[in-house]
């Protein structure tokens, strides 16, 4: 019997899977491994909600390969050990992979790649299948990486698209090879009571029933926060548990405005990915310094404390951190606003905001988070580095009647319409009654801090 490795990582679902494929091409058996390496937890991995989700994707991972007559098989330890102890043990002379982006999952690769050379069985690493186009792909001239976005979206959407691969019909798992028990959810402590279910079959669900509910209106309505309609697939896509190459196919496939504009943001994913590849770096140095002198001592760590725990006195701040602790989620442009207040209202280090979001969203990645944090703080790869989102004018353009902060704000619940979103304006016994903090900082005096912050870089 030839056997293959599946190696499996960012990628756990059995649909538009190309190492999946290719293992099933070239042998007659094959293992689908999953590696619970506690080097990824040290890395950054190891927050409760992306442990619990992961739980759920590597069981439904499991049930999805067992419909085919296969198994998944979890082995704890550090990876490459355990890819080769593997390989020995069934005679495999193929592993397959996809390819990672972080400066980890490249390190990873090539100390694989190594081991099991010595080994004489081969490592075959596959592109496109935790993004649509791999990084590197396409170039601008005399670059490694593209910088700014647009031009990187025009370029990528001219690139060919891979055809999403439908789930193997069946397969065969060599019997007698050992896995440890996948952990359940439930095991797993401090998980946000309302975090997404994850998993494949939850993955494909959602975008099914997305694309025919909401993927016509997206265009309008994705920033609507009360609203809620974006397709909330982030983490299915962080887990690979959802293909983005399908995502895209798929909402190319019924086409229009807001097909278009779903499609842009999953090329942003890529873009991102991209910038990480070419400059690991970036994931915790400015990707573009500006000499920036954040604030530090008491008074910042106190204001620091008060944005995430959703008490800064602006209330749509305040509603979009509570939905994060919450459901381990936020909405895009609850991101945008809370990022933008506290590096530039507060002018607190972005990565204390991209720490404290990591800590908590089930879609959290190194690429994504970190250069979207630093695209909000002006140090990475916005054109308009300077901008600074006044929450008050965002809270009426993208709330206009205030819902979503009586949502997750509810000392604020009893407030009518757009009044919500300025509670420092009630006066005498209406204020008394109100439980919430007063703003922690007056808007203009904040936005002449940063402004000569920047002015003296
Ligand atoms: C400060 C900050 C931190 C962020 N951290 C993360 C993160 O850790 N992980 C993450 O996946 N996204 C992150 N984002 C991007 C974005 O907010 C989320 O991807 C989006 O809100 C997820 O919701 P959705 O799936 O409903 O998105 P939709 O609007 O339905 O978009 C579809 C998909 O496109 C991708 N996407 C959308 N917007 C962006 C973007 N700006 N950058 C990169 N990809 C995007 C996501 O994969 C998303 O699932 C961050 C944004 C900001 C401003």
């Amino acid at each position: 019997m030839t056997v293959s490795v599946v190696l499996y990582t960012a990628d756990l679902r059995v649909h538009d899977h190309p190492p999946l494929r290719a293992a099933l091409e070239g042998a007659q058996e094959v293992v689908p491994l999953f590696v619970r390496d506690p080097a990824v937890d040290r890395a950054g991995f190891a927050a409760p909600n992306r442990l619990a989700f992961l739980a759920d994707c590597l069981a439904d991972l499991d049930r999805g390969l067992a419909d085919r007559g296969g198994r998944l098989v979890v082995r704890e330890g550090d990876t490459v050990s355990e890819v080769r102890t593997l390989v020995r043990q069934t005679g495999a002379d193929e592993v397959h992979m996809a390819a990672g982006v972080t400066a980890f999952a490249r390190e990873r690769e090539a100390r694989l790649r190594k081991a099991l050379e010595d080994d004489g069985c081969r490592l075959y690493v596959h592109d496109g299948v935790v993004t649509v186009v791999p990084p590197g792909d396409v170039l601008p001239h005399g670059s490694d990486h593209f910088a700014v976005f647009t031009p990187y979206y025009r370029r990528w959407t001219a690139e060919p698209l891979r055809t999403p691969l439908s789930a193997p019909a069946s397969l065969r798992v060599p019997s007698d090879v050992r896995s440890e028990r996948i952990r359940r959810r439930s095991a797993v402590a401090d998980v946000s009571p309302g975090l997404a279910v994850g998993g494949e079959s939850e993955g494909r669900r959602l975008l099914g029933s997305w694309l025919a509910r909401h993927l016509d209106t997206y265009q309008e309505r994705h920033d609507d926060l009360a609203g809620d309609v974006t397709s909330r697939l982030s983490p299915h896509l962080h887990f690979g548990a959802v293909s983005a190459t399908e995502a895209v196919h798929r909402a190319g496939r019924r086409g229009g405005e807001g097909a278009e504009a779903f499609v842009r943001q999953l090329c942003w994913r890529d873009f991102h990915h991209q910038v990480l590849a070419a400059r690991p770096e970036a994931a915790g140095a400015d990707y573009r310094p500006r000499q920036d002198r954040w604030r530090r001592g008491a008074d910042a760590e106190a204001d620091l404390a008060a944005w995430r725990e959703g008490r800064t006195g602006y209330p749509v701040v305040d509603a979009a951190m509570r939905q994060l602790a919450h459901e381990g989620w936020m909405h895009n442009r609850g991101r945008l606003i809370t990022a933008s207040f506290l590096v530039k209202t507060l002018y607190i280090d972005w990565r204390e905001g991209a720490r404290h979001f990591l800590s908590l969203l089930v879609d959290g990645d190194v690429a994504n988070n970190q250069l979207n944090w630093q695209w909000v703080a002006g140090t990475g790869t916005d054109t308009r580095p300077q901008r600074v989102l006044n929450p008050v004018r965002q809270a009426k353009r993208y709330d206009p009647d205030g819902s979503y902060v009586r949502r997750w704000v509810p000392e604020l619940a009893d407030l009518d319409g757009p009044a919500v979103h300025e509670p420092w304006r009630l006066t005498g016994l209406d204020r008394a009654s109100v439980d919430y903090p007063d703003p922690l900082v007056e808007l203009p005096e904040a936005l002449e801090r940063f402004r000569q912050a920047r002015s003296a870089a």
